[in-house]
C-alpha cells in the first residue's frame, strides 16, 4: 500500500469530468473517521475507507462488511482518497475511472484499538504498514470491533476485512442486504441514479 499520496488519485480522474472532489481538506474532526461507499461500478462493491494522516485509506471489498466473525471479506487495497470525498454520493460519468453511482452506505468516527506492551496506542499508519489493524467503528450500520490483516504483497497485496468478536458481532445481522439506504440522503441506488419511479 503507498504512502499518504493523492497522486494515483489525480492520476485516474478528469476533475472536468466528474464531479468527484480533487481534495484539499485534510482533516475530519476531533476524531478520525471511516466512511463506507457502496459503488455500482462495472462490478458492485463496498469501498472502505478509514481516515489515516490526512487521507482517506481505500480498500474495495467485493462483498461488502459482514456482522459475523467467521466471514472473512476480502479487502483489495486501493489508492488514498482525500478526505473530502468522505462526503460524495452521486454519478461518476460511464466513460470515467470508476464510472457508476456512488452511495454513503455508513460513515462514522473509528477509534484505533492497537495498542503497544505499555499500553500506548500504535499509530494506524504503523498498523497498516505492519499489514495489521484493529479499530472500533461507531457507524450507523457497523459498530464495535473489526481487524483488516494483509495478506500477500506486491501486486498481490490482499486484505482481509474480519468482525472482531464482541457485543455487535451478529452472525443474522445481514446489513448489505437488509439496510440498503444512503444513511447521508436515504436513497436507494436507483434514486441517486434517477433510475427511480
Ligand atoms: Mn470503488
Amino acid at each position: 500500500m503507498s504512502k499518504n499520496h493523492l497522486s494515483d488519485y489525480r492520476k485516474k480522474r478528469d476533475f472536468r469530468k466528474t464531479s468527484e472532489p480533487a481534495g484539499g481538506r485534510e482533516k475530519s474532526g476531533d476524531k478520525p473517521v471511516f466512511v463506507i461507499q457502496k459503488h455500482d461500478a462495472s462490478r458492485l462493491h463496498y469501498d472502505f475507507r478509514l481516515e489515516v494522516a490526512g487521507v482517506l485509506k481505500s480498500w474495495a471489498v467485493p462483498k461488502g462488511p459482514s456482522t459475523d466473525p467467521r466471514e472473512k471479506r476480502l479487502a483489495v487495497p486501493t489508492e488514498d482518497h482525500p478526505m473530502d470525498y468522505a462526503d460524495f454520493e452521486g454519478i461518476i460519468p460511464e466513460e470515467e475511472y470508476g464510472g457508476g453511482t456512488v452511495m454513503i452506505w455508513d460513515r462514522g468516527a473509528y477509534r484505533n484499538l492497537k495498542t503497544d506492551d505499555d499500553g500506548n496506542e500504535i499509530p494506524m499508519a504503523d498498523c497498516l504498514e505492519n499489514g495489521h489493524a484493529t479499530f472500533w467503528l461507531e457507524g450507523e450500520k457497523l459498530h464495535g470491533g473489526y481487524a483488516l490483516t494483509r495478506t500477500g504483497s506486491g501486486k498481490d497485496e490482499r486484505w482481509l476485512l474480519v468482525k472482531m468478536k464482541d457485543d455487535a458481532a451478529d452472525a443474522r445481522r445481514n446489513p448489505v442486504s437488509t439496510e440498503p439506504r444512503s444513511v447521508a440522503t436515504g436513497r436507494t441506488l436507483e434514486e441517486i441514479n434517477g433510475d427511480a419511479e
